[in-house]
């Protein structure tokens, strides 16, 4: 028995930060259509980071509730296969028309519980709008290849839907990372169960109202929350085929290996540690813009960060020039449009970055400005990291080989371009990388020699559109077929081949052939 909401009346409540933190206080479940208050005794707190405040209180979803969603979407499942695709493009297509409209209401919720600035989470909502505009596509993205290969015998094959996808999610992308997952996935014929991260789940929720006004049918996308007890249950729960995780490295190892030991498909985007690569040709005073905003934008909590800058050569004549761009930024709220950076997600983050840092400088680091302690005025209890610079960092100290995820680059230097080459290439994540210079041969040779998987020529955080696929490679990615993009189609699909025989004449003998059937 679960007491139920419309989902039409949450809705109305959830599109105004202040009805957030007055009316929501209590995140509900989105099951089989309904928006639920889950009956649990186990809830956790959403703060916002820049105050401090409880914005709202998360469910540790009970053991039945859990059930009760994965039942339901592989309820749903099977009317859901049978649609047309040309429906699921229909439902698309509204679906990305809503989320346009209401991309500022999406944006606040985002600021609110996650601290990027409103500008950011704009940013944070667009490109996930993107791929549901890409999904659109999905008669022509789920087209199989067909060849006449005799002359009465085709084969062809057909990409279906496995059944229902569960989603994981991190908590910097809260829009973007939901919706690399879910409109792809059902765009595909398959039911949802997804989980957002537990230190913001609003964006979500306003999503599945926005999918329910779309035409989403009850049980085809579901959310449910919590932190590990939920995540168990996606890697356990037998109707759950496939699993789309991003996040970090240490819960993205337990639940590929969860996952897979139990028959399942596991995507899995891990940590990183992008370096750009500077070469002196490069045109200084864009580098260096770009740079900044890369290492220090989102508060270094994106996983495209430029977290690792390698001067190259004369390059590292430019370090004074960079502290000054980084100090310029202001640090406030993202509330305040003049911010450049908001908070860091919780005190713990924002404690673990101030000890690398500290690790650094103890491991002989020079650090060239030091954002510990910054209290922007009229929010003194926020978790606040301001722009943090360490140089002559050497790959064996602490603050390299570990990610920090907060406002914080370290620099490195080499001598020559293949120096930079290898230091990147030593390190054992995958993610992202961008070379800065004018030289078009300096430009192929990184490209080629690199052994990073999204590659930004003068681009710094490389993020691939959605016709593209998220091409992370070595530590930064667990299984083998990408988000988004044409592998995302192939990862939420079971490709099936036929070979079939259409005889025009009778050709048959009365001998049975036991050899194995070839066609020459
Ligand atoms: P996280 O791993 O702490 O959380 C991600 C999800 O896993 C959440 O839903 C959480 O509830 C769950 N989870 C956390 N700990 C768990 C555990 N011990 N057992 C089972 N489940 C657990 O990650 P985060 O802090 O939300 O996100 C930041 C991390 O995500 C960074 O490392 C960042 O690099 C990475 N990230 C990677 C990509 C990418 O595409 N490679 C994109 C965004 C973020």
């Amino acid at each position: 028995k679960f007491t139920t909401v419309s989902a039409r009346s949450l809705g109305r409540s959830l599109f105004s930060t202040s009805a957030v933190s007055a009316a929501a206080q209590k995140v509900k479940l989105y099951i089989n259509g309904e928006f639920i208050d889950s009956q649990t005794d186990k809830w956790i707190e959403v703060r916002n980071p820049a105050t401090q405040e409880v914005v709202s209180l998360v469910p540790q979803a009970t053991p039945a509730e859990l059930k009760y969603a994965t039942d339901n979407a592989a309820e749903a499942f099977k009317t859901w296969k049978k649609t047309s695709v040309l429906a699921r493009q229909r439902i698309m297509m509204d679906l990305q028309l809503l989320i346009r409209e209401k991309q500022n209401d999406i944006a606040k919720s985002i600021t609110l519980e996650q601290g990027k600035t409103i500008a950011d989470a704009r940013g944070d909502v667009f490109r996930g709008l993107q791929v549901v505009e890409h999904a659109c596509s999905i008669p022509s993205l789920l087209m199989g290849e067909t060849l006449p290969v005799g002359r009465d015998m085709d084969t062809y094959n057909i990409r279906q839907p496995l059944g229902v996808i569960g989603g994981i999610m991190p908590f910097n992308f809260p829009a973007m990372i939901p919706l690399w997952v879910f409109p792809l996935a059902i765009a595909c014929g398959n039911t949802c169960v997804i989980k957002p991260s537990e230190k913001d789940p609003g964006a979500m929720m306003i999503l599945a109202e926005l999918a329910a006004q779309a035409g989403v049918p009850k049980g085809v996308l579901n959310v449910v929350q919590g932190s590990v007890d939920t995540v168990n249950h996606i890697c356990d729960d037998p109707h759950i085929k496939a699993i789309s995780f991003v996040g970090s490295d240490h819960a993205g190892k337990y639940i590929f290996a969860r996952g897979t030991a139990n028959g399942k498909r596991v995507q899995a985007n891990l940590g990183a540690k992008n370096h750009g690569v500077i070469l002196p040709d490069a045109n200084k005073n864009y580098t260096l813009n770009q740079l900044t905003g890369a290492a220090f934008g989102a508060a270094g909590q994106r996983c495209m960060a430029l977290s690792t800058v390698v001067l190259v050569g004369e390059a590292k004549n430019w370090l004074p020039e960079l502290v000054e761009r980084a100090k310029a930024l202001k640090v406030s709220s993202g509330f305040d449009e003049t911010a450049d950076l908001g908070p860091m997600i919780s005190p713990e983050a924002t404690k673990r970055a101030e000890d690398l840092i500290q690790s650094g400088v103890d491991e002989g680091a020079q650090l060239l400005l030091d954002g510990r302690g910054i209290k922007p005025k009229g929010f003194e209890k926020g978790n606040f990291l301001g722009p943090t610079i360490l140089a002559g960092v050497k790959p064996h100290m602490k603050c390299y080989t570990e990610e920090i995820f907060g406002p914080v680059l370290v620099v490195l230097e080499a001598d020559t371009l293949d120096e930079a080459i290898e230091l990147v290439n030593s390190n054992p994540y995958g993610n992202g990388t961008a070379l800065f210079t004018n030289s078009g041969s300096a430009a192929r040779r990184f490209q080629d020699e690199i052994d990073v998987g999204q590659v930004g020529i003068n681009v710094p955080i490389p993020v691939p559109l959605p016709m593209f696929s998220f091409t992370g490679s070595r530590g930064s990615i667990r299984g083998d077929l990408n988000f988004y993009g044409k592998t995302g189609v192939q990862f939420y699909t079971q490709t099936k081949t036929v070979t079939a025989l259409w005889r025009s004449e009778d050709a048959s003998t009365s001998q049975a052939s036991v050899n194995m059937p070839t066609i020459r």
